[in-house]
């Protein structure tokens, strides 16, 4: 199937659901992207920086660009001006970075606490408790010019899927801790970023309310970086 018919499929699934579809668009060209977009998606997410900031360049303003990958705290500036959602924060110190571009920017960014629920040791991400304590401190309540919106989890890379469901599972019960907690009265605290292209079954099954799709919809990822070499 080409990638506008993947893409039609993957969307009309996924909103009928009432979960929105991330096109992870990472590696990919701005052709294949231009297709998903004529294909009527608007949503897309890269884990790079500088290949974001390039293809946001090139491709229609009325794309919302969401950063899904790990964020340094030096590469926030370039991405500031226009960034939808950020996913992946996992510290205070990148929050106040966030903060801080955003102000220069006179706006407001949206963020995801990513929370570490997989069984390995290579993710990224924030414990329960750590969660707790960042939304907890003074650093935190002084930021204005960023608004947490949910949280973010990537499950284990496993086919079992009895863990993958505990594990996404146990974010949504943290989640649902954390909105009475902390949000209660904000209604933008409603995200739940889960789900990829082999796992995003389950995830909306356990609460997700954003999938994060990309080879099930653009095919096998050819190129390793796009326009550059060097990580975030
Ligand atoms: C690459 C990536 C995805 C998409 O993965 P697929 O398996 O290609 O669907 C989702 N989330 C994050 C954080 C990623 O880096």
């Amino acid at each position: 199937m080409s990638i506008a018919d993947n893409l039609k499929k993957y969307k009309s699934e996924v909103e009928s659901d009432g979960v929105k579809l991330i096109a992870v668009s990472k590696t990919q060209t701005v052709d294949a992207i231009l297709e998903a977009y004529n294909a009527g998606q608007r949503i897309f997410g890269e884990n790079h920086v500088q290949e974001m900031v390039d293809k946001q360049a090139e491709l229609p303003a009325d794309i919302e660009w969401h950063l899904i990958g790990h964020l340094q705290s030096n590469k926030v500036k370039y991405i500031a001006p226009f960034v939808k959602l950020i996913h992946g924060v996992d510290s205070i110190k990148l929050l106040q970075e966030i903060n801080k571009q955003a102000l220069k920017n006179n706006r407001v960014i949206d963020c995801l606490l990513q929370v570490y629920i997989a069984d390995e040791d290579t993710k990224f991400g924030l414990g329960f408790d750590e969660v707790i304590e960042l939304l907890r401190s003074e650093e935190y309540a002084e930021l204005k010019n960023i608004r947490i919106v949910g949280l973010m989890g990537i499950a284990t890379n496993t086919k079992n899927e009895k863990q993958i469901t505990v594990e996404f599972h146990e974010l949504k019960v943290f989640f649902d801790g954390v909105k009475v907690s902390f949000f209660r009265k904000e209604d933008s605290f409603k995200e739940i970023s889960t789900g990829m292209s082999a796992d995003y079954k389950i995830a909306i099954e356990e609460g997700s309310t954003m999938v994060r799709i990309g080879s099930a919809i653009f095919g096998k990822r050819i190129i390793k970086h796009f326009k550059t070499d060097s990580a975030n």
